[in-house]
């Protein structure tokens, strides 16, 4: 039971301090500390790691006050099912995003049109794992599908320009070829 996991602080940080410090928190985390991700993929056993990084910082901005930003950067690559082909596929999942911190609630919502950055509140004390855990889950493609699908579709044999011979199947046969054991998890 050796896991070198590193999920984002538990404790709810302290936004404002931690940019007076220029704090930077990095991590791999369990893709299994995150459990609303996990529930929407398709082969949970082959999803990776999520690696990510945190970096708090005060920015001077001409003309106002000071103000508190964090870059929130993560990826992962997540199994999820083809709506194509019903395959699973693998998705990566990059973030790279900036928050903007804001005094209150308040502030942040008054504001939140005028500006491409996300605003958040300082006076909610911030649980960066939760803040990942949503971002990754909006990362998620609306509809998953491979660029191109391994299987090619299957079209009626009455389109080939070749003959085409039917291989006789003994209907048992093709019945125990369906009995085949699952495969084990
Ligand atoms: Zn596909």
């Amino acid at each position: 039971m050796s896991t070198s996991s590193s999920f984002p602080p538990k404790r709810p940080i302290d936004v404002a301090k931690a940019a007076i410090h220029g704090e930077r928190l990095s991590g791999v985390a369990d893709i299994r500390d995150f459990p609303r991700l996990l529930d929407a993929l398709d082969d949970r056993a082959s999803a990776s790691n999520v690696t990510w990084q945190a970096v708090f910082q005060n920015r001077l901005v001409a003309g106002a006050d000071q103000q508190v930003w964090l870059h929130l950067e993560g990826s992962a690559h997540v199994p999820l099912t083809c709506q194509r082909c019903l395959e699973v596929m693998t998705q990566s999942l990059t973030l790279d995003l900036e928050f903007r911190f804001l005094p209150t609630e308040a502030d942040a919502l008054a504001q939140d049109d005028d500006c491409e950055e996300d605003l958040l509140a300082l006076e909610t004390p911030l649980d960066l794992g939760l803040l990942l855990e949503d971002e990754l889950l909006m990362a998620l493609p609306l509809v998953a599908s491979h660029d191109s699908c391994p299987t090619a579709p299957v079209f009626s044999v009455a389109d080939a320009d070749f003959p085409v011979e039917p291989k006789a199947v003994n209907p048992f046969q093709a019945l125990a070829g369906l009995k085949e054991p699952p495969p084990k998890a």
